[in-house]
């Protein structure tokens, strides 16, 4: 857990894990005691259609959880965490099932990797009930993969009216390299499942490799905030061209964009470290301004 400049408590999370009880290369006590090892506060077992028994460990949360996927037309990984009940759920269910029947067992859904799956994003936009999407998967980048980030795909659905908590995870399989690469930091006044969920699904939630920011608007800006300082800061609007996208030169510790109302319908932001680890921001969306009649 980590405090922001305004004294606000994030905890630190994985959101994706798999065990030797699907296809993962560590045992569920093993895993856990890794994460545990490693500072995190919470961890979800995420194993492809299996759901664990919901165990803390020394203090940190572990949530239960389980991955359906989908491979027929188009490729479409669906995890479930904070399952209250045991989704009924089998090989060749449709994408709309998963999401069902895990609102149904009061899960939190995540679509996963949807630049590993190569996901179109008019595919996306149909999906009903998405409450979150990786913005970065560790094990799909090197040394396993080439598409970890998603970025871009998720931008193009936020256009078409897609709206999901971007987060990041390790999708742990190997525990090699993808360990400790992509993870969330989320806002919450206390280490609870019931505190952690609900500010998942509000989108207090920070997506990073390693940085920590802060966002929110100023005065017409919008305005990043790098604790300990960034190389440069990206921003990423509804529009193909801005031209005030990035700031950098030094060290950066805060980035301003001038909101343009009526052209930019959302703005997010991500914040490049000197190691070249990367914080990113959930969307922000711009209201339209009000017509003077
Ligand atoms: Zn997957
Ligand atoms: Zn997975």
């Amino acid at each position: 857990m980590i405090y922001d400049s305004n004294g606000g408590k994030w905890y630190k999370g994985n959101l994706h894990t798999h065990t030797t009880d699907s296809d993962g290369a560590k045992t569920p006590e093993e895993a856990k005691r890794l994460y545990k090892s490693l500072g995190y506060d919470f961890l979800a077992l995420t194993d492809h259609f299996h759901v664990n028994e919901p165990d803390n460990c020394d203090g940190m949360l572990v949530f239960s959880g389980a991955e359906y996927d989908w491979a027929k037309d188009g490729c479409y990984h669906i995890v479930g965490y904070g399952l209250k009940d045991k989704p009924r759920l089998v090989k060749g269910d449709l994408p709309q099932k998963f999401i069902d029947e895990i609102k149904r067992c009061g899960g939190v859904v995540t679509l996963a990797h949807p630049a590993w799956s190569l996901q179109r994003p008019d595919k996306m936009v149909e999906l009903s009930g998405i409450d979150c999407t990786e913005i970065y998967n560790s094990v799909s980048g090197y040394p396993y993969s080439p598409r970890p980030y998603s970025g871009n795909i998720i931008d193009v659905a936020t256009v078409m009216g897609f709206r999901a908590t971007l987060t990041a995870a390790d999708d742990s399989h190997f525990y090699g390299d993808e360990v400790g690469r992509g993870f969330v930091y989320v806002k919450a006044d206390e280490l609870t499942e019931e505190a952690i969920l609900k500010a998942i699904i509000k989108g207090d939630v920070l997506a990073t490799n390693g940085p920590f920011i802060t966002c929110g608007f100023e005065d017409g800006y919008f305005v990043v905030k790098c604790e300990k300082g960034c190389k440069y800061v990206q921003f990423f609007t509804s529009n193909y061209y801005n031209p005030d996208t990035t700031a950098t030169g030094g060290t950066v510790c805060e980035a301003r964009f001038k909101i343009k109302p009526g052209k930019d319908k959302f703005i997010r932001a991500e914040a490049v470290d000197f190691d070249g680890k990367t914080a990113y921001s959930q969307y922000y969306f711009i209201d339209p301004p009000k017509k003077n009649f």
